[in-house]
C-alpha cells in the first residue's frame, strides 16, 4: 500500500507535498509528480497539503483515476529505487497515462 498522485497535479506541480515528505520519495516528472511506491512510508503527511487534492491513499483513489496507481509505480520501472528525489531533480519524462493528456488548465 502506498500513496498515489493523480490527475489534479498534472501541469500544476506546485510542489507543496515535497516539503512535507520525511523520506524525500516524491519525484518530479515533466508534467506531474510521482510517489515512489517502495520508498513511501505511508505517513500521510503530504495528502492534506496538496491544494488540489491530487494525493490519495491507494485504496481511496477515485475510480476514474485508478490508472494513476499504475502510473506512479511504472514511472520507476527504469529508475529503480533512487533513495531520494532531491538529488535527481527534474526527471525528463512522464508515464504514458500522463503524456497522453491534453494540457491541463488550472485556476490559479
Ligand atoms: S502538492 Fe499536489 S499539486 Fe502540488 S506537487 Fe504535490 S501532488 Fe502535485
Ligand atoms: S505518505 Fe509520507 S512518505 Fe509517502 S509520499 Fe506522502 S509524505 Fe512521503
Amino acid at each position: 500500500m502506498t500513496y498515489v498522485i493523480a490527475e489534479p497535479c498534472v501541469d500544476l506541480k506546485d510542489k507543496a507535498c515535497i516539503e512535507e515528505c520525511p523520506v524525500d520519495c516524491i519525484y518530479e516528472g515533466q508534467r506531474s509528480l510521482y510517489i515512489h511506491p517502495d520508498e513511501c512510508v505511508d505517513c500521510g503527511a503530504c495528502e492534506p497539503v496538496c491544494p488540489v487534492e491530487a494525493i490519495f491513499y491507494e485504496d481511496d483513489t477515485p475510480e476514474e483515476w485508478k490508472d494513476y496507481y499504475k502510473a506512479n509505480v511504472e514511472f520507476f520501472d527504469d529508475l529503480g529505487s533512487p533513495g531520494g528525489a532531491s538529488k535527481l531533480g527534474l526527471i525528463e519524462k512522464d508515464h504514458p497515462v500522463i503524456s497522453a493528456l491534453p494540457p491541463q488548465e488550472h485556476d490559479e
